[in-house]
């Protein structure tokens, strides 16, 4: 992750609103959309009660998880995962996502049930964009490709407008 910044009360309750419940075991906000609202979280490995949880970095924009479910429904996921089996340059970088993947969630502690487990499909196949996405957000361009494509595909979600700030700054609300 990038940055982790203190949470805010405020972040609490924008992260409560997105997910529909209470955050549980988080770590921090990875990724923050221009607005300043939480869009990617970081999720302890391990959570309070001892339940391991693999998705370290969570997408909870929901312009972003909408926009990550419609590329799913117009099956993106089904053709990514048919090049990663075509093209060795891809599937290398894909692999070393998964492995950046890993080492992010390993420096917030060691749990044994989730050893060589990231997230998204990672590092064989393209099973969810949303976490896909989650991990290029906050470890920034360059580090998951297929991330990388899915932000591509989806175009600054950001400009549209936020469920707690309304349209964008300058833009005049109508
Ligand atoms: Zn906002």
């Amino acid at each position: 992750m990038r940055q982790s910044e203190p949470l805010s009360d405020e972040d609490l309750r924008i992260i409560a609103d997105q997910l529909g419940r209470a955050p549980r075991g988080l770590v921090a906000v990875a990724w923050r959309s221009p607005c300043g609202c939480p869009g990617v979280i970081a999720t302890e490995p391990r959570l309070p009660g001892g339940s391991p949880f693999p998705t370290f970095y969570y997408l909870t924009d929901p312009r972003a998880v909408v926009g990550c479910s419609r590329l799913e429904a117009d099956g993106v996921m089904a053709s990514m995962t048919a090049r990663l089996g075509q093209d060795e340059e891809l599937a290398a970088a894909h692999r070393r996502a998964h492995e950046s993947y890993l080492a992010d969630r390993r420096a917030h502690g060691e749990v044994p049930e989730l050893e060589g487990i990231s997230a998204g499909g990672m590092p064989r196949r393209v099973k969810c964009l949303h976490a896909l996405l989650a991990h290029a957000l906050a470890a920034g361009p360059g580090v998951n490709p297929l991330g990388d494509e899915t932000l591509e595909l989806l175009g600054p979600f950001w400009d549209e407008p936020c469920p707690r700030h309304g349209a964008p700054a300058g833009e005049a609300a109508s």
